[in-house]
């Protein structure tokens, strides 16, 4: 497909009126290329959702319904895991495509959802993260990894994130391990004397997850060897900063087939 302002790609946003969806919603209605034809969220208000030049789209409570009404070639989704699964599954059975930004989901169901948009002949783009600091800050930590024994994530949220740790702790965790091929050193602690304080724990990496007002989304991997650290770190200090990944993969969702995992192959980074 190839987008024009005279024949736009139709995006639809679950969970619009929430943090992201609701920045996602006004970048989508800016862009020449594409069209934002409506938003799902769990209320929708009767006046629908106005952008920045002053005009209404529609919002229903429920994915099918915004379908049946609303020419939609893309969904994207920020909802929560539990609406995420039943929103993309909707979308792939009506022949959308679908960028999922939403954290929470089991890989395997992530999986499971690719396959159905193979089947269907559409595009499944899930990120963990949709910053692109971030895709590159985990891209980096594959080779570092590969050369340190020890290995911390630290990662910061606003204190409403409903799921711990965050997507892109986890993936990069998953990551880190998968590229350096054996497990971190990890030196059990013989007495914690609060529960927990260690953290989680893949690979040898331990994980841990700070919830506190006024934080967006912030993460540092700190690297350890013999006398010496390395430590990265990555900040969305906006909203805004998952602008420019969420339309790279609205873009590009309509050409793919399948699961999309992660921006690194939409950014040539495999
Ligand atoms: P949020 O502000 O809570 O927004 C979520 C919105 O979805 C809310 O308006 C919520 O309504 C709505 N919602 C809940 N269930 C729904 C359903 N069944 N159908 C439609 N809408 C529904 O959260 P957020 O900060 O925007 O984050 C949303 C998700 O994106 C989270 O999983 C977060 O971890 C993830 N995230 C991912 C990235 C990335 O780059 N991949 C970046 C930031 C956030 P209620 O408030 O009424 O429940």
């Amino acid at each position: 497909m190839s987008a024009t302002s005279a024949n736009p790609i139709g995006v639809a946003v679950c969970g619009i009126y929430g943090r992201v969806g609701t920045t996602v919603a006004h970048a989508v209605a800016r862009e020449d290329d594409l069209a934002l034809v409506g938003g799902v969220d769990v209320i929708a208000s009767a006046g629908g959702f106005t952008t920045a030049d002053g005009s209404t789209v529609a919002t229903d409570t429920d994915l099918p319904t915004l379908l049946a009404r609303a020419k939609t070639d893309v969904i994207v989704d920020f909802t929560r895991a539990d609406a995420a699964r039943v929103n993309v599954r909707a979308a792939l059975e009506h022949g959308v495509h679908a960028v999922v930004g939403t954290t929470g989901m089991e890989f395997s169901e992530i999986e499971e959802l690719g396959e159905l948009a193979a089947a269907n002949g559409l595009g499944l783009v899930v990120a963990p993260n949709f910053a692109l600091t971030a895709v590159l800050m985990m891209h980096v930590s594959k080779l570092i990894g590969k050369h340190m024994d020890y290995c911390d994530i630290v990662e910061y949220h606003h204190e409403r994130k409903i799921d711990a740790p965050s997507g892109t702790a986890l993936q990069s965790a998953i990551d880190i391990r998968e590229a350096r091929g054996s497990d971190f050193i990890s030196v059990p602690t013989e007495k914690e004397t609060l529960v927990g304080t260690r953290g989680g724990e893949h690979g040898g990496i331990n994980v841990h997850a700070v919830r506190l007002p006024g934080m967006v989304a912030h993460q540092q991997i700190v690297f350890g060897g013999l006398g010496q650290t390395l430590t990265i770190r990555q900040d969305s200090t906006s909203t805004e900063s998952f602008v420019p990944g969420v339309l790279m993969a609205v873009r590009a969702a309509p050409e793919l087939r399948g699961l999309t995992h992660g921006l690194d192959a939409l950014l040539g980074l495999e």
